[in-house]
């Protein structure tokens, strides 16, 4: 079977089904040198020279999630904020572009702060609205649209294949972070995306225990070309030890994010009846905004990210009862971050600060793989003492 007919499941679970040719190992070797032999004759035949643009250990990850993405090409970075980044060093001073409101506010304030100083014309819209967008778009000007979806903290969806339409008749690209969709519920690319952008970090590594990032593009073109340039040149590459890492987590990707998923949709439905909880922003949900937009481009689950925001009462507002819930918890971690198979709980405006459009009464929850009731209870239990404790 050629590696075309076969799911991307199968695809996932043997890494391609790559052998080492020398030991005919089943796992990759770990490439730690940062050097390669110049041939006798004063040529790289090997193609390979100095490990700061690129190195052996990436083959393995790129190809595989090219492959799941159904892109030309892919590039491992040392995090999802080079990766970004270098989408938008890659334009020109002067150049105008159009980014979602509501985004990971990492790359929200890198956007305000360095680019902006930097020359760019940066332009934050509610991409979920499409007549938004389309009245921002300056002909000839706007080089790039940028959108996360669903997007942190709020989870908003914006429309992947309507926006790649307008993209594409103003002479833009279209970059998509589907960090938070994965390549198991969404392909940007086949929906005309040009750029595919993964905070590897979460769910492809899946484990919490490595920083990284990934672009997957559509073509091999010259913009691409300066992306790849940027990363050799910056050096933003990932480490030897974590690109094994990534590979390993992207082998066991697909059970892992639809059982996290599957656990998110149960919650999600569960948590709307919840006295203590006033809202659950999940796109899963049938009053979710999103969600015919997110039914039409997610197949087969909404991903394992969700927000509630906790009711206050007479007793407690409801951003403080939302910090004690978080106070309460055991099972869920208190922690930033999310895509891991441990479930991580957060008081999303703390971290965020200034700016932010997470309301003070936000939990975002990244669910994980543990067992679905044991999570629901968990929660229960730490709203309840949330609200009793200040209740007199
Ligand atoms: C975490 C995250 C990033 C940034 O990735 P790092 O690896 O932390 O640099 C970007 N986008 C989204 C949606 C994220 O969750």
């Amino acid at each position: 079977m050629t590696s075309k007919s076969l799911s991307p499941e199968s695809l996932a679970a043997q890494a391609l089904g790559w052998v080492d040719e020398t030991t005919r190992a089943v796992v990759p070797p770990i490439h730690v040198s940062t050097t390669y032999l110049r041939d006798p004759d004063n040529q790289y035949r090997s193609g390979r020279v100095y490990s700061r643009a690129d190195s052996p250990n990436y083959n393995q990850p790129e190809e595989l999630l090219a492959k799941l993405e159904n892109g030309a090409d892919a590039l491992v970075f040392s995090s999802g904020m080079s990766a970004a980044s270098a989408c938008f060093l890659a334009l020109a001073p002067g150049d105008h572009v159009i980014v979602s409101k509501v985004m990971y506010w990492s790359l929200r304030n890198w956007l305000m702060n360095f680019a902006t100083h930097w020359g760019l014309k940066v332009q934050f819209v509610d991409t979920d609205r499409i007549d938004a967008v389309r009245d921002a778009i300056q002909p000839g000007q706007t080089k790039l649209i940028w959108i996360e979806t669903p997007a942190n903290p709020l989870w908003t969806i914006s429309d992947i294949a309507a926006l790649s339409d307008l993209a594409y008749r103003a002479g833009a690209r279209l970059g998509v972070d589907s960090t938070c969709a994965t390549p198991v519920f969404t392909r940007p690319i086949e929906l005309g995306a040009d750029i595919v952008m993964h905070a590897a970090t979460k769910y492809l590594n899946g484990h919490s225990d490595v920083i990284a990032g990934a672009l997957v593009s559509a073509r091999k073109d010259d913009y691409w070309q300066r992306v790849r340039m940027i990363r050799g040149q910056l050096g933003t590459v990932l480490g030897a030890l974590e690109s094994y890492l990534l590979l390993r987590g992207m082998r066991t990707l697909f059970p892992r994010v639809r059982t996290a998923s599957a656990n998110a949709q149960w919650l999600a439905e569960r948590l709307v009846a919840h006295p203590h909880v006033a809202a659950v922003l999940y796109p899963g949900l049938a009053t979710f905004a999103g969600r015919a937009v997110a039914a039409k481009q997610m197949r087969g689950g909404f991903g394992a990210m969700m927000s509630i925001r906790v009711r206050g009462d007479a007793d407690i507002s409801g951003e403080h009862a939302a910090i004690a819930t978080a106070a309460h918890t055991n099972l869920w971690k208190r922690a930033t971050s999310l895509g891991g198979v441990e479930s991580l709980i957060e008081h999303r405006a703390s971290v965020e600060g200034d700016g932010t459009p997470a309301p003070s009464d936000l939990l975002r929850l990244s669910v994980g793989i543990e067992a679905k009731e044991d999570l629901l209870a968990d929660l229960e239990q730490a709203l309840a003492i949330a609200h009793r404790r200040n209740t007199p």
